[in-house]
């Protein structure tokens, strides 16, 4: 393997980074300043800027938008003042994905979850109004990810969503790093009911078997369980993870 294809020592990464351009610079950190991710940031494990993309609007009231060819509702995005925003964003991160989010893209899965956070970091465009212009989109490569079949107001939010996921992946973000292994998607299921004292509350008793104390037995029930509602709530898993849950019924 050449120098150039070794990759680098986890302790002489860089932090993961996180650019979003955005309109509304101030929606951030938001929800990701608080809690395990917050505190993570704090201590520098992974680090978040914005660029805001009306410090590339045009005129002396920063425009960003204009009205979408072919007539109908709304505004959209201007390819020129997105481009200025995103060539500025990549010029001291030039290796970096560039996602766009947007409710036409490729579903954000775990498995892709996995890929980003184990990368660079991601620059991300929320987009706002109708939409950016598509011209945009095709000429600077972006990836578009959507965050599910609905329409939010805004970008920002699916930007979070995104950032949220890779970030508990990183090392030393979560305390207990061997539960990742048991959540929902790593092993192509969704995880096994959870339950904490008290032992009984409101005429429900926890499960015995997890009282038992013989770990053999606990694990064969919570797999038989994460089957169990794989199967009822998310067959679709099931059938695009054959491999790891075949035969184990
Ligand atoms: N006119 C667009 C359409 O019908 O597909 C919706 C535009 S939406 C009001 C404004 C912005 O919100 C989008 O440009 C996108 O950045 C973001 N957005 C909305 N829904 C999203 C989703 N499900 N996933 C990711 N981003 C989303």
């Amino acid at each position: 393997m050449s120098a150039e294809t070794t990759p680098e020592p986890e302790e002489t990464r860089p932090p993961w980074h996180a650019r979003v351009l955005t309109i509304f610079p101030d929606m951030f950190p938001g929800s990701l300043g608080v809690s395990l991710v917050g505190t993570a940031l704090e201590n520098g494990l992974w680090e978040l800027d914005c660029v805001d993309i009306r410090d590339f609007g045009l005129t002396k009231h920063r425009t960003v938008d204009d009205t979408p060819a072919g007539g109908g509702a709304g505004m959209v995005m201007r390819a020129d003042v997105l481009a200025a925003a995103i060539d500025h964003a990549r010029e001291d991160m030039p290796d970096v994905p560039l996602i766009y989010l947007s409710p036409r893209g490729q579903p954000l899965t775990q498995a892709r979850v996995r890929e980003l956070s184990a990368g660079p970091g991601a620059i991300l465009l929320a987009g706002r109004f109708e939409g950016v212009d598509q011209r945009v989109i095709e000429a600077r490569g972006l990836e578009e990810i959507s965050i599910g079949d609905y329409v939010l107001s805004g970008g920002e939010l699916a930007a979070m969503v995104l950032i949220d996921a890779c970030v508990r992946l990183l090392p030393g973000v979560l305390g207990a790093e061997a539960s990742l292994s048991e959540e929902s998607f790593e092993s192509g299921l969704l995880e096994y009911p959870q339950y904490t004292r008290p032992r009984d509350w409101e005429g429900r008793a926890i499960p015995d078997i997890l009282l038992s104390g013989d770990h053999k037995r606990i694990a064969a029930w919570r797999r038989a369980e994460a089957e169990r509602l794989t199967r009822e709530r998310r067959p679709d898993l099931i059938a695009s993870h054959p491999k790891d849950t075949k035969g184990k019924t």
